[in-house]
């Protein structure tokens, strides 16, 4: 989504805008310079095309020199907004402050909108031409009071915004069954799944190698619903020979994960965990699908080897441990049907969209407890937070410094903590304004 920044002096009327366009009635507007506000960044839509409008005026609390705090405001929006609004108060005209606001953003060449707040009619000639004189273009006329006036200024900010990014190419048809990859190196019960999944009648064994089925994918019902399972051809077919190498196994996994939404990786309780297991599961981290853990073979297991077992997952699958795990038999058929709501639980999670607002109310909460660690004598800010993208989740954070390692992933922690996202990675991401 786009990113539009409200710029301008304390008191112009920039919060009184931003709720005007959000519509929102009920927000905290008072005549005091430095009003603080709970949040900066909300979802906003016009004419159905959506934003995420910042108001910058929560970035600065400390007022020491009016015209460098706001020209650093408009400087970092700058670099967090595709658009530039920027508001001047009519009632007042064009001040110093204003104009050099002006002249920080020009350089940045970020598309500005003025927007000539606290006018009730049309503009008079003389103030017109003031603000003409700023080099922005046209003023738009508001009063984000009474509501006059947003809709051309709006329909200014559209014409600004970049192209809409064309829909990525999702194989996913609305609405239709969910796709999932059965993952695992060779002979963790791959193909013994299938069969139970899909019902005992309708297996079809291949016992003859590089035999071609029609089918790649089989729809199986579930639970209720139908889901896809993709590649199954390849794992029916018994492709012995070239399911020892490596490569063939790693670059079947890589083709089935890009058609996938979700992968159940199966693990072989009976042995170690392998190498190759870790392998396929940052596989499937890395494709940004949502993941399920199918611990097989369960019937196999002793309780020595179920000691042992602990152990590895303790030591070796941490960095999923926010996946769902099932422990299963797909000779014995055991909890197979647990399969189906760790399923659901990962897609929902890989479907989460958490709004602005929300996101940063609760950002706000978390720095406030716990602010970045101060970094070359300087304490980075976060300015604001925006869900970017779903499936996965993927966060932006808009910072005034680099955000060590640690306390990206005390976010991500605290993120999944409060929000849930089992089974889904999260992606995160800073911009900077060093
Ligand atoms: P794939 O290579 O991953 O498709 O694995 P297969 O489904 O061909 O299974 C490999 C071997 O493990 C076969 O001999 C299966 O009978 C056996 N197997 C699969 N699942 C189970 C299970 O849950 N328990 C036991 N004891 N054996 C299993």
């Amino acid at each position: 989504k786009p990113v539009v920044a409200v710029v301008g002096r304390p008191n112009v009327g920039k919060s009184s805008l931003v709720n005007r366009i959000i519509g929102r009635r009920e927000a905290v507007v008072e005549d005091v310079p430095g009003v603080t506000r709970d949040r900066v960044a909300y979802d906003a839509s016009w004419q159905g095309r959506e934003f995420t409008l910042v108001d910058t005026g929560g970035w600065e609390t400390s007022v020491s020199g009016l015209a460098a705090m706001v020209a650093r405001q408009a400087e970092y929006a700058a670099q967090a907004a595709d658009v530039i609004l920027f508001v001047v108060d009519a009632t007042v005209g064009v001040t110093d402050t204003d104009e050099a606001v002006i002249r920080v953003l020009r350089s940045t060449k970020r598309p500005v909108v003025l927007a000539a707040n606290k006018v009730d009619g049309p503009l008079q000639d003389a103030d017109a031409l003031e603000l003409w004189n700023l080099g922005v273009g046209e003023p738009h006329p508001v009063s984000a009071l009474h509501g006059r006036g947003s809709g051309d200024l709006l329909d200014a900010v559209l014409a600004a915004l970049p192209e809409e990014a064309p829909r990525e190419e999702e194989e996913t048809d609305e609405g239709g069954p969910r796709r999932v990859a059965l993952i695992g190196r060779p002979n963790v019960g791959k193909s013994s799944l299938l069969n139970r999944l899909a019902g005992e009648d309708r297996v079809v064994v291949d016992s003859v190698a590089g035999t071609t089925r029609d089918a790649v994918d089989e729809l199986i019902e579930l639970g209720g619903q139908t889901w896809k399972f993709i590649d199954t051809a390849g794992i029916r077919r018994r492709f012995r020979a070239l399911q020892g190498a490596d490569y063939y196994a790693t670059m079947r996994t890589g083709t089935a994960l890009e058609r996938a939404e979700v992968a159940v990786v199966l693990l072989d309780v009976s042995e170690s965990l392998a190498d190759q297991d870790i392998r396929v599961i940052e596989q499937v981290v890395e494709s940004g699908r949502a993941l399920v853990l199918a611990f097989n073979k369960w019937d196999l297991l002793d309780e020595e080897r179920r000691y042992y077992l602990e152990k590895e997952i303790d030591r070796q699958l941490g960095r999923v441990s926010w996946a769902p795990r099932v422990n299963i038999s797909a000779r014995t058929g055991r909890h197979v049907e647990k399969l189906v709501p760790a399923l659901e639980t990962s897609l929902g999670s890989w479907d989460t969209r958490i709004s602005t607002g929300r996101l940063n109310s609760w950002l706000k909460e978390l720095v406030a407890a716990t602010p970045p660690p101060v970094r070359g004598g300087r304490q980075p800010k976060i300015l604001f937070a925006t869900q970017a993208d779903v499936r996965p989740p993927h966060f932006i954070l808009f910072t005034t410094g680099f955000l060590e390692e640690n306390y990206r992933r005390f976010i991500e922690r605290r993120l999944r903590e409060d929000f849930g996202f089992e089974g889904s990675p999260i992606k995160l991401s800073m911009r900077i304004r060093e």
